[in-house]
Parts: structure tokens; sequence; C-alpha cells
């Protein structure tokens, strides 16, 4: 907590409290307002099409900076992050610190904890995250209900995404066959919807976590993004609204590394 000691307390002074039940709650809202101050509101939860914001500097340490709220997109699940500006300064890396978001800047901040700044992420390459991850999504739907399979691991980034996999017979044609009927669903334009819903209801539904080994987060409601009459998952990522967004799905190449390592890589045009 060391971080936020600049920060103005909301709770100023409890000089007007004297008795031990005044004590407990003065004890209770100090410790809400850490827990509440160590969370980055995440924006881009809901408004993923913005690009730009308001926002009030938490923590400044060298060049890494929290803020109360963020529309940059973090680093994680084997997704790159976003980049972009505050207040004018490059934004080189965006991660996760528990429920906080660290933004690395290329250069000191001009800025001090308790100031407000004005957020910039790079839209090209922020939409082109969403439309990759839509589609690792999709891909990973039509595998796993036209054969069964888990996913390995898979890496998001701009140009060029890999999903891994299990599937007992590495046949080309067969996955060929996957990426054609992704292309063939982008063409009907389902809706992408985010909610959440409690973790016990939703671990309920079998096709929810097609990931093979990653359990979804601890937490008691589960935010999931839904492909309208097609996908559901567990996942925080950020999301296109509409399928026809993806444009088209290319499969770049594919390596077979051992059973439970198939390989793919894909692209998106335009
Ligand atoms: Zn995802």
């Amino acid at each position: 907590m060391k971080a936020m000691s600049s920060w103005p307390s909301i709770i100023t002074s409890k000089r007007c409290m004297s008795g031990r039940f005044e004590d407990a709650i003065y004890v209770s809202l100090v410790k809400l307002e850490k827990s509440v101050l160590a969370m980055t509101k995440k924006l881009y939860w809901e408004q993923p099409y913005s690009k730009e914001f308001s926002a009030t500097v938490v923590s400044v340490e060298g060049n890494r900076v929290v803020l109360d709220q963020s529309l940059f997109y973090p680093r994680g699940g084997g997704v790159a992050c976003d980049t972009g500006t505050l207040n004018g300064i490059q934004v080189t890396e965006t991660s996760k610190d528990g429920d906080r978001i660290t933004h690395t800047l290329n250069a000191p901040p001009n800025f001090t904890v308790g100031s407000t700044v004005e957020g910039k992420v790079d839209w090209d390459r922020r939409y082109r995250l969403m439309r990759m991850h839509t589609s690792g999504h999709l891909l990973c739907s039509i595998f796993y209900s036209k054969a069964n399979c888990r996913i390995t691991g898979n890496q998001i980034e701009v140009d060029k995404s890999r999903m891994d996999f299990n599937l007992d017979q590495f046949d080309r044609s067969l996955i060929e066959g996957f990426v054609a009927e992704a292309n063939r669903l982008v063409g009907q334009d389902a809706a992408v919807k985010t909610y959440f819903m409690p973790r016990d209801e939703a671990l309920k539904l079998p096709e929810l976590v097609k990931l093979a080994e990653a359990a979804p987060p601890n937490e008691a409601q589960l935010r999931i993004v839904e492909i309208e009459g097609i996908d559901k998952q567990a996942d925080g990522g950020v999301h296109v609204a509409r399928l026809k967004e993806l444009g088209e799905i290319h499969l770049v190449k594919l390596e077979n590394k051992g059973k439970t390592n198939r390989r793919l890589y894909y692209e998106l045009t335009p």
C-alpha cells in the first residue's frame, strides 16, 4: 500500500468519532477505501469501442503509472496488451498486478498522484486484437464442437495469432474445413455479447471452459463472452460486437508438435 500513501483520503479525520463502535466503523471504512483504490476500473469492459478516456492517477513509481480506471487492456492469458498515450506520453506496455493495471511509459510522467490525465488507446492495434481474439473464440468453438478439441495454448497478436489444441489425428483437410466453417459463420454475422453469471451456474455449462488446463478465475461472478448461438466462454478479454467485423480468417500455417500440441497460425483480412 505504500504507493498510495499520498492519495488524498476521503476519510480525512476520525476526530468526530470517539467510541469503540465508531472506531470499528472507521477501521472498516479505511479498509474499504484501500480495497477500492487497489482496483483499476476496467473501462475496456464497459466501453470496448471507446478510444479516449480521463482518469485520476492513483500511483506513480518511476515510469509505471496506476489509474483509478483505464481503457488499456493489460497483457494476460496469451493476449497482447494495448498501447497508446497518457497525457501525450507513450504507453509501451500495460500489465496486470492483482486488480490493478500498470501502464509503463517510455518517459517520466509529467503528472503526479491525484492528477487527472487523458488517455488514448492505439485504436488500430486494439481493434485488430479484438478481432483476433473473437476469431480465436470462434475457431475454438468449432474445434470443440466438431472434434472435441481442447485448447492447450494461444497467442493473440496483432498480425498473426496462434492456437494450440489437442486432436487425435493431425488431419490437415479436417482443420482446413474447420477454418472454412468459421468463415461461413462470420458471414452469418452473429452478435457477440458479454455479461456476468454466478460462478456455480456458469460451471454447470459443460462447454464454458474450453481450455485444457486453466480453471476459470476464482471469483463469485464469471464474465461470459457469448457468440450468440455459437459459443460461450468464461473470459476477461475485449471482443468485437458482431462476427462480420472479423473479415476473413486465413489459415497461415499448421504445425504438428505432438498429440496435445497441434498448432495453427491464423491471420485476418483486410
Ligand atoms: Zn478469450
